[in-house]
């Protein structure tokens, strides 16, 4: 059995956040699709993918030190994820739909 793609999570420092940046992270944790783990805090591998979840357009956070945390990156930057609006209560299935996608390209 293939071992599961390894998922982080950054924030921005949430001065003005347009989003509950807390509830989607907790959203994503519930809705991650089969083959994924979601891990806390940077560890010793690079991650699969990185979730940077914004509060807003600014999106202070997307540092080129960031980049470097994980091969591919999905950005949430208060209700748009990767420059698409979404509804603040659908960007973790947005987000859940953009993994499987990633899953099923890898395997193909
Ligand atoms: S991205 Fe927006 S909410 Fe987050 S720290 Fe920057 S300005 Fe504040």
């Amino acid at each position: 059995m293939e071992a599961a793609k390894i998922v982080g999570i950054k924030y921005c420092g949430g001065c003005n956040p347009r989003i509950d940046r807390s509830r989607v992270a907790e959203e994503i944790g519930a809705c991650l699709p089969e083959g994924f783990q979601l891990v806390q805090g940077k560890g010793p591998v690079v991650w699969d993918v990185g979730i940077l979840i914004c509060g807003c357009a600014v999106a202070c956070a997307d540092s080129c030190e960031l980049k470097s945390l994980a091969r591919g990156w999905i950005r949430v930057c208060g209700p748009v994820v990767d420059h698409e609006e979404v509804v603040e209560g659908r960007i973790a299935r947005a987000i859940a739909e953009k993994l499987s996608k990633i899953a099923l390209d890898e395997c193909l």
